[in-house]
């Protein structure tokens, strides 16, 4: 942060003393007459281009009134959007003309310039899309527009103070004007200066080659800061900076040493050195890692580690943020060989093992015109994390994977291969489900799956406040919602206040083909936003007013033809294609900083409270909120359940620093936010940070006694441990 303000303070000054060198040459006053002359010209133009450009926008805008549907008032809109443009085409060019015309008035120009950023703004800020795809939208991208010229506008009129101050001296007005709006407080003091001085004679070319030697070094300069820059936030990191990549033994330079006494059946794809998960947070040295791909291995290893005495944990995609799936000198049990599945289409039941990705069972299931009823809001994760943790996802009928599961097989700490389900060793399958593999290793589970259909996806902004109400009485048990979510500003102006909305209902239209699934355009896009929301307030709110304004007119959507002709901005989009994300917008290549989840399940009647006291709690730690999802999530009957209730869901994507010092504030925040949320009888999701203490996880899960003699019962060598378990469990 101080590296880059010093930078840019740097970048100002090379600024400033270049066009103090440019311009060191007092000027003929015949010259400043003719710049003056020429200047009024130009503007003329200008103000003629602004002038028809806008008229062409609000003619579009009525013209394409009715096509753009008639959900709002569009008249008061239109109206704004006239009075906007009649400010920028009369009162400034006006302005300026005065300004230039007779001296005194010019005070009147950065006045005038700051209506406009204000009005700008506020067209922003106050006209809301009511929904995407209608006359809201537009007017949201109208808006932004109006945003881009009121601070152009802004910043020139108070350029032109320095201009105006120096112009009895120098005849480079245009210059001066243009040094003064890029460098404001330079180009004043140096103009307040300089203005005593009489006129004096100077060579302009020698004065050019001058300002050339120290502008072109000065631009490339600035050029190459900038495209390094859009570098940085555009670009995926390296493996090794998203912390999961698995050294290759046979490399010359692998630091990890080869265990003696592995069997051969025992696959070890690493000995020694250290493991890490996505947050890159929790590196811990470990034994090993093993990646079985058969039952035989997978009993094979599990007898090795019985033999030794070694610990083991079972990994899958390693997405969890504290340590879940390894434990410090322990074996990790990679699952990720584990991967086949089949299908059965008259029962609509996907056998599937365990370290198989969503993404792998999409792309199996979406050419047979199937789709996976619950999983997480992104696929790379694997099957046997999701059972584990019992993660939820957009289904909001379904809720999380549990109650899609009709059965597990696991195999225990000893080798006995069982099958678990409601029905047959239930025990067990409410331990196994959310359990995160403590009590035995998911081996294969048979799932449901449903049909994928045609979605239409529908956007609206209502305030936190209404959703509570709006889910119960129109949303919940309502055929024309599958699949939901919410989105919580993020922008200073509106935090935590203001929500997108997104559903997902059945088509009206005929039934055309399903288009197959594709990956996620615009990642480059995307994680630009997600880096540039973790620069500080105004890049959250850049963040936030791209995902209102701009993201509805660029999303992947399927337009069918007949439903274009009544709502040409209809986004149709498959259930597969709406499950189907990756989570590749999310990595950073920014060092020294990380991204990680929390998630905190409140009873659906106490959201509000708990949504105003997050934003106090989040004002109050200055933490970095990226994101903040609503989602909805069903009571279960697990052992770990995070669902004593019908529950709201409120996951936030914090962005945190990765020293110690970044530790201890996501601490202090997170004990914070559990506390909140047990006052309000909520509880909180595990598969994240392990900053809670012994008593908040007491109150949040109340069978954890029970969990434990399950444990013990089924796990009685006790090798089957991970990093959750010895901090709290044990
Ligand atoms: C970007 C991102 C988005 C997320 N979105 C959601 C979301 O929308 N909803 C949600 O509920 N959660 C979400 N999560 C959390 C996620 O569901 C869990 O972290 C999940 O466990 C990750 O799966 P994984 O394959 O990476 O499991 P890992 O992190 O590898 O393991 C997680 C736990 O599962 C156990 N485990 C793994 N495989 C097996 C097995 N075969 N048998 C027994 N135990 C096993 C491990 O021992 C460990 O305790 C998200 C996480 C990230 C990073």
């Amino acid at each position: 942060m101080l590296l880059s303000t010093v930078g840019l303070l740097a970048q100002f000054l090379a600024l400033g003393a270049a066009a103090w060198l440019l311009m060191r040459e007092p000027a003929e006053p015949e010259g400043r007459v003719a710049s003056l002359s020429v200047q009024r010209g130009h503007l003329g133009w200008a103000s003629w281009i602004v002038a028809i450009s806008g008229t062409l926008l609000v003619t579009f805008l009525i013209a394409r009134r009715d096509a753009l549907g008639a959900s709002v008032d569009p008249v008061t809109d239109v109206l704004k959007i006239i009075a906007l443009w009649c400010l920028l085409f009369v009162l400034l060019p006006l302005s300026l003309k005065r300004s230039l015309g007779a001296a005194k008035v010019h005070i009147s120009l950065p006045v005038v310039a700051t209506g406009l950023l204000l009005i700008s703004v506020d067209a922003v800020l106050v006209v809301d899309p009511r929904g995407a795809g209608n006359f809201g939208g537009l007017v949201g991208v109208g808006g932004l527009a109006f945003l881009g010229v009121g601070l152009a506008s802004f910043s020139l009129g108070l350029g032109l103070i320095p201009a105006i101050l120096v112009h009895a001296t120098t005849p480079r007005f245009l210059t001066w004007w243009l040094y003064g709006t890029l460098a404001f407080p330079i180009a004043l003091v140096h103009a307040l200066l300089r203005r005593g001085r009489p006129p004096g004679t100077s060579d302009a070319r020698q004065r050019r080659i001058r300002a050339l030697v120290v502008l072109v070094p000065l631009f490339l300069y600035m050029s190459a800061t900038l495209r390094n820059k859009f570098l940085l936030y555009t670009s995926p990191p390296s493996d090794d900076q998203y912390c999961l990549s698995v050294p290759d033994r046979s490399s010359a330079t692998n630091p990890f040493r080869p265990i003696p006494d592995v069997p051969r059946t025992v696959p070890l794809i690493q000995g020694g050195g250290t493991i890490d998960d996505v947050s890159c947070l929790n590196e811990t040295s470990i034994y090993g890692i093993v990646k079985p791909a058969t039952i035989g291995e997978l009993r094979e290893t599990l007898a090795f580690a019985r033999s030794k005495r070694i610990r083991v944990s079972i990994a899958g995609a390693r997405h969890s943020m504290g340590g879940q799936a390894f434990v410090e000198d322990g074996l990790v049990i990679d699952m990720t060989a584990f991967d086949q599945m089949t299908v059965d289409t008259e029962r609509n039941v996907l056998t599937v093992q365990s370290g198989a990705t969503w993404k792998k069972v999409q792309d199996s299931l979406d050419p047979r015109g199937l789709s996976v009823k619950a999983m997480q809001s992104v696929n790379p994760l694997t099957v046997g994390g999701t059972i584990a943790v019992n993660a939820h996802g957009i289904d909001h009928r379904v809720g999380a994977i549990a109650s899609t599961i009709r059965s597990l097989r696991v195999m225990l700490s000893d080798g006995t291969l069982l099958t678990v389900s409601r029905h047959h060793e239930p025990e067990l399958f409410r331990a196994i489900v959310g359990g995160y593999g403590l009590l035995g290793v998911i081996v294969d589970a048979d799932i449901e799956v449903t049909d994928n259909e045609m979605y239409e996806l529908e956007r609206r902004v209502i305030d936190y406040r209404e959703w509570p109400d709006l889910f119960e009485s129109a949303i919940a048990g309502n055929d024309r919602y599958e699949l939901l979510y919410g989105h919580l500003s993020t922008a200073p102006h509106s935090f935590l206040r203001e929500m997108l909305l997104y559903t997902y209902g059945p088509t009206n239209g005929p039934h055309e083909p399903i288009p197959p699934v594709r990956e996620a355009g615009y990642v480059r896009v995307s994680r630009l936003t997600f880096n540039i929301a973790k620069t500080g307030p105004l890049g959250r709110w850049a963040k936030w007013m791209v995902e209102k304004y701009v993201l509805p007119h660029v999303r992947p959507c399927y337009e069918s033809r007949n439903q274009a002709l009544t709502a040409p901005e209809a986004c149709l989009v498959s259930r597969n294609q709406a499950m189907y994300s990756s989570t590749d917008a999310l990595k950073s290549s920014i060092k020294n900083r990380t991204e990680i989840l929390q998630e905190y399940f409140v009873p659906r009647d106490r959201l509000v409270e708990f949504i105003d006291g997050l934003r106090g709690a989040l004002a109050d730690r200055k933490a970095d909120l990226l994101n903040a999802s609503i989602r909805v999530v069903h009571k279960d009957n697990l052992v770990l359940s995070y669902a004593k209730d019908d529950v709201f869901a409120v996951v936030l994507y914090l962005s945190q620093g990765t020293n110690s010092e970044g530790n201890a504030d996501m601490g202090h925040l997170t004990r914070r936010l559990i506390d909140l949320a047990e006052s309000l009888d909520g509880t909180f999701y595990l598969p994240y940070q392990l900053h809670y203490t012994k008593q908040q996880l007491k109150a949040a899960y109340p069978e954890l006694d029970a969990f434990l003699q399950l444990k013990r019962k089924y796990d009685p060598s006790g090798i089957i441990s991970n990093r959750l378990y010895e901090k709290y469990f044990d």
